[in-house]
């Protein structure tokens, strides 16, 4: 061990690594032969740090099965049964193809970009974020609407990559692997024959900025976004191993699939356009062609090898949104109601209400949030002052505000004035 011995007597330790004594640093650990300071304790971690960045990424463990990774998508997203098992199995192939390519040989292993369609608020944003987050890889989300080709008014679609690089904390490799979530594709379909649109700069120009790094290119991004300019340090990204997920409404290639096959074929009535249930069914039948004639380029379609689709949420599949997934909306405010000691309990005529009012709005397991917000909002705004309650029980009347919820009281007296409030 490095130490001095002053004429005092007393013993100085010196950091092995700098030569600095324990007078001029915070700390020095000793060890049996060698001692440090915080100071090298501090180099020493970023180095490493730099040191890990460089290495491959590899997914924590082993990659897990199409299985593993369905069970984990069912805790938080119900039913679209076809759309996990199609992204489980897409997942598992996409990172088996990073982990493996040795083993490949001449074979090359297409890349598994997935295309979910669905309509909104069916699940498709969250089966992408469930994903990201279990397998803990970078993970953005990126509006279609929103990108534009470079140089045009909007945002660059390369700063979808400045996103992903800001969730892997700047660590390049780690972006490289990580998962994109492209939303609104359909938006973005070809508008032919609109003469207001001298230059289609939402459509196909963004179809082909997007297959660029759909398909793996070498992106030099400027770290923190925003438009280029050439003084600019940039940070090259390879997008090979990055895994694309888009999806999209797609409203009305019901009608696009149902006449290449044929309704009758099918079995189906005319009335598309109101028949959740046949919609759901009929998009099951998509093909790349279909695509097409919705107005996607080919070769973007060409990059999206997986087609998945959603069903739309039946009353039933609503309910379970409301009371199984981990974070169930039921379950969050009845834990944010245990926080003042008050038991919350929903009647089931309540709920189905609750589900009548977001079916109406046409927006999915969207319309469940905002629908119950509005009925506990009041609720939520006198509850914390009055501290005698320990049940709250909603009804459906309370739900249709005909009713205020029916409270106990601690002792079983009334509060009137809440309930008249609540009303
Ligand atoms: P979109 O299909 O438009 O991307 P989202 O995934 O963003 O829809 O869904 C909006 C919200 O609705 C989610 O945060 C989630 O709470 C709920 N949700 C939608 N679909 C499901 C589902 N299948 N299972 C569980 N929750 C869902």
């Amino acid at each position: 061990m490095n130490q001095d011995r002053p004429s005092s007597g007393r013993r100085v330790v010196v950091c092995s690594f700098c030569g600095k004594n324990s007078n001029q640093v915070e700390t020095i650990v000793t060890g049996p032969d060698v001692s440090i300071c915080n100071e090298c304790v501090s180099i020493a971690a970023k180095v490493i740090a730099r040191e890990k960045s460089k290495k491959p990424f590899q997914l924590q463990g082993q990659i897990p099965t199409p299985e593993e990774i369905k069970s984990e998508l069912d805790k938080y997203v119900i039913g679209q049964e076809m759309a996990k098992k199609a992204i489980s199995v897409s997942v598992y192939n996409h990172y088996k193809r990073i982990d493996n390519r040795k083993n490949a040989g001449d074979v090359m292993l297409d890349k598994s970009n997935v295309l979910m369609i669905g309509a909104t608020g069916t699940g498709k944003t969250l089966l992408a974020q469930t994903l990201a987050h279990f397998l803990k890889v970078p993970f953005t989300i990126a509006d279609a609407t929103a990108l534009t080709e470079a140089g045009y008014v909007g945002e660059d679609v390369e700063n979808i990559l400045v996103r992903l690089l800001q969730a892997a904390d700047y660590n390049v490799s780690l972006a490289e692997r990580g998962i994109v979530y492209i939303d609104e594709l359909d938006k973005i379909s070809r508008k032919s024959g609109n003469p207001s649109i001298t230059r289609d700069v939402s459509g196909e120009g963004v179809q082909q900025a997007l297959l660029k790094i759909l398909e793996g290119t070498v992106a030099s991004v400027p770290p923190k976004g925003g438009r280029k300019h050439p003084e600019m340090d940039f940070i090259n990204i390879q997008t090979q191993n990055i895994l694309f997920i888009c999806g999209g409404a797609f409203d009305g290639l019901e009608t696009i699939i149902s006449n290449r096959i044929g309704k009758k074929l099918l079995g189906f009535g005319a009335d598309l356009q109101n028949n959740k249930s046949q919609q759901g069914q009929i998009l099951q039948h998509v093909e790349p062609e279909d695509l097409l004639k919705f107005g996607l380029i080919p070769e973007l379609v060409g990059r999206l090898p997986i087609l998945a689709t959603l069903d739309p949420l039946s009353d039933q599949a609503m309910m379970q949104i409301l009371l199984q997934p981990k974070n169930a909306l039921i379950k969050q405010y009845q834990t944010l109601f245990a926080m003042d000691d008050v038991e919350l309990t929903f009647d089931e005529d309540a709920l189905l209400e609750v589900i009548a009012i977001a079916q109406k709005r046409g927006t999915g397991a969207r319309g469940l949030r905002s629908a119950l917000e509005n009925v506990m909002l009041d609720i939520m705004f006198h509850l914390p002052s009055q501290k005698n309650i320990k049940r709250c029980q909603i009804t459906r009347k309370a739900v249709l505000g005909k009713a205020a919820p029916i409270f106990t009281f601690i002792g079983g007296q009334s509060d009137k004035k809440l309930q008249e409030d609540a009303a």
